[in-house]
């Protein structure tokens, strides 16, 4: 790999661990030319499947708005942010896990649902009542986004 510094062509790892709970590598190298040093990341390329909604309709799996729908649901409530991308993370590999080009979105309702338990029960209580009714993730986020926005006149 080139050196990002002075774009020598030679640098040689001189340490690589585990990152992420296991799911990328992290390596240090060093340029063999002008001695910096960086750190790269590996993780593997998969495809996530696609979701198919309610409708029948087929959207990509948007990390972000995964994200943004937990955090809606654990808003002021005591869970670091951190612990919130974690739990992404692992519904991330539920997805890849089923090795299906195409999931229900309901399925990751319920997979979020289920962390939600775990990490907080008021957030999942918040969650469920109103994922329930709805069942899309999407639907979700915008009727709390509704419910919150100040009043307009
Ligand atoms: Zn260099």
């Amino acid at each position: 790999m080139r050196c990002p510094f002075c774009h020598a062509p030679e640098t040689k790892v001189i340490d690589s661990r585990l990152a992420n709970e296991g799911d990328s590598v992290r390596r240090r190298r060093e340029c063999l030319t002008c001695s910096e040093r960086f750190t790269t990341f590996e993780t593997p390329e998969l495809v996530m499947p696609r979701l198919v909604k309610s409708d029948g309709s087929r959207v990509p799996f948007d990390e972000q708005k995964l994200l943004q729908g937990m955090l809606k649901a654990l808003e002021k409530r005591p869970v670091s942010l951190e612990t919130i991308e974690q739990a992404v993370n692992r519904i991330k590999n539920n997805l890849r896990a089923t090795g299906d080009r195409e999931v229900a979105s309901s399925r990751l309702g319920e997979w979020v649902m289920d962390e939600l338990k775990q990490l907080d029960q008021v957030a999942y209580v918040r969650f469920a009542s109103v994922y329930r009714s709805f069942q899309d993730l999407d639907e979700f986020r915008k009727e709390i986004e509704r419910l919150e926005a100040p009043e307009q006149d």
